[in-house]
């Protein structure tokens, strides 16, 4: 990068390493950090705008809307749409996909949560926008299918968190890397080049008001972290919740951690909470480009074939060493290995773990 601090602008527009970016992803990218900065205008403004409270509808999930939940659609609508380069957008908002435009150089799909963690918005904890770029197919149907693509597929990802100060947290495929709005400016700025997850950590995240639901190797998991310095992982762990997955990604962005929304066995059974074309494909891709990993718990996130628009999924994702581990307690549940009382063939330090880790 030739500038010390460049705008989102020149990033996008800078070949240095080889990295040529379309120009029409560059200029969708634009107008998602142009709606991005509308939406922080209203998060900024709260109470005196008139943007908190409840819209008094419920969305295609049967959740109530808050009234910022139906502004930030509306403006991702308004501003994703100026470009030209969007076929079809997908918005947690909006039960049905909403085709843009049908000429041949619309050549992207845009899947959005375009407000995450609106139950934070009243309490002025931090909120966030995450969106997901794929490529339309060669032979665009105009339906849902255009969208179900894995997310290894997905062209860019990242998303807009308004908390203390906005930052856009963007991969194109070559890292991760944040930009800090400049409200003077009205841009974003390169302030978080490269960003690296370290590999382990101290810190878990997860619902604990879900515990008795949950699966046998989240529970051995979460038990041996809450067993500190005298369990088997010989030292104590923090926990940290914020019911926002932009704020929880962002803190594991930025210093490492493990979150976890798992699959648990409510009745009826969930597979998981998070929607995996808004949520959990991008937050999954912007891990792995920082060095972290992203999983189901029993297979790579971005591996996920999908089957609906508005599909859930179970996430997992964080430290590599950690989410490593957490796949390992899945493995070993599944094959029935990790029971308490097992064989020493069967056990940690058999021959079976021998050869798995070989
Ligand atoms: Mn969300
Ligand atoms: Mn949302």
């Amino acid at each position: 990068m030739h500038l010390d601090r460049p705008t989102l602008q020149e990033f996008l527009a800078d070949p240095s390493g080889g990295i040529v970016h379309p120009p029409q992803l560059a200029a969708l990218l634009q107008d998602v950090a142009a709606a991005a900065i509308s939406i922080a205008g209203m998060t900024t403004r709260g109470a005196l705008g008139g943007f908190l409270g409840a819209h008094g509808a419920r969305n295609v999930h049967g959740e109530t809307q808050a009234r910022l939940d139906v502004l930030a659609h509306e403006a991702v609508l308004e501003h994703c749409t100026r470009s030209g380069s969007v076929a079809a957008l997908v918005s947690e908002e909006q039960e049905q996909l909403q085709l843009v435009r049908a000429a041949d150089s619309a050549r992207y799909l845009l899947a959005v949560d375009p407000l995450d963690g609106s139950s934070n918005i009243d309490v002025n904890v931090s909120v966030g926008t995450i969106f997901s770029v794929l490529q339309r197919p060669d032979a665009p149907s105009g339906a849902h299918s255009d969208f179900l693509q894995p997310g290894h597929q997905q062209v860019a990802a990242g998303y807009a968190i308004y908390g203390p100060s906005t930052m856009l947290v963007l991969t194109l495929g070559h890292g991760t890397h944040g930009f800090t709005l400049d409200r003077e400016r009205g841009t974003f700025t390169l302030t978080h080049p490269e960003l690296r997850i370290p590999e382990e950590t101290q810190e878990f995240a997860i619902n604990a008001s879900n515990m008795r639901f949950w699966e046998a190797p989240v529970q051995r998991y979460v038990g041996e972290c809450q067993a500190g310095h005298g369990g088997v992982r010989g030292r104590d762990f923090n926990m940290r919740w914020i019911a926002s997955l932009v704020a929880e990604a962002h803190r594991i962005l930025m210093r490492g951690g493990v979150f976890l929304y798992p699959r648990d066995h409510r009745s009826p059974a969930r597979t998981g909470r998070l929607r995996l074309l808004y949520e959990a494909n991008p937050v999954a891709w912007l891990i792995e480009q920082a060095g972290g990993a992203a999983s189901t718990g029993r297979e790579r996130l971005l591996d996920v074939a999908p089957a609906e628009l508005h599909q859930r999924v179970p996430l997992i994702f964080g430290s590599r060493q950690e989410v490593a581990r957490i796949e390992r307690y899945h493995h070993e549940h599944d094959r029935g290995t990790d029971k308490p009382y097992v064989s020493p063939l069967f056990n940690e330090r058999s021959l079976f773990r021998a050869q798995e880790l070989a």
